[in-house]
């Protein structure tokens, strides 16, 4: 079993769509083993996407993030990061396949209403950065 964090983004939160992406998670199979809604502060927006801090598109990325309350999910399943991502499709949901979350749901490049993690060790760090040991089930 693979553990990976998934994150269902501001917009998505505001759009109503909380449900939908939550039913979608439950019929591909994935086992919810932690989930908690949240708001991020700037400075935590900053540290979770800080691989990006170089990009020309930081700064308003960071305020996207902490601009509303977001919903973490620790999921697992077999292959649970290559399959969470190819749910959420191509970070640009004009170029997303058909089907994808963020074909459906998304609005803007930016606004593409999921996260996931992308690789084993970034899966690790992020899910340590919205869970303690303690709040998995
Ligand atoms: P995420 O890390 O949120 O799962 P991703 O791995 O598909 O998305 P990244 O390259 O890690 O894509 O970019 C992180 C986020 O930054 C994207 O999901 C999107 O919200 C935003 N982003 C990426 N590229 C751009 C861009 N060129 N212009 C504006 N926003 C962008
Ligand atoms: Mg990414």
């Amino acid at each position: 079993m693979e553990q990976t964090l998934a994150l269902i983004k501001p917009d998505a939160v505001g759009q109503g769509c909380m449900g939908t992406i939550l039913q979608r998670i439950e019929k591909e199979g994935f086992h919810v083993r932690a989930m908690k809604m949240l708001r991020l502060s700037s400075k935590e927006a900053m540290a979770f996407y800080r691989v990006h801090e170089k990009k020309p598109f930081f700064e308003s990325l960071v305020n996207f993030m902490s601009s509303g309350p977001l919903v973490a999910l620790l999921l697992e399943k077999e292959d649970a990061i290559r399959h969470w991502r190819s749910v959420m499709g191509a970070t640009d949901h004009t170029q997303a396949a058909e089907g994808t979350l963020r074909r459906q749901l998304a609005t803007a490049l930016e606004r593409n209403v999921v996260h996931g993690s992308d690789a084993e060790d970034t899966a690790r760090e992020e899910i340590a950065f919205f869970f303690s040991t303690r709040e998995y089930i």
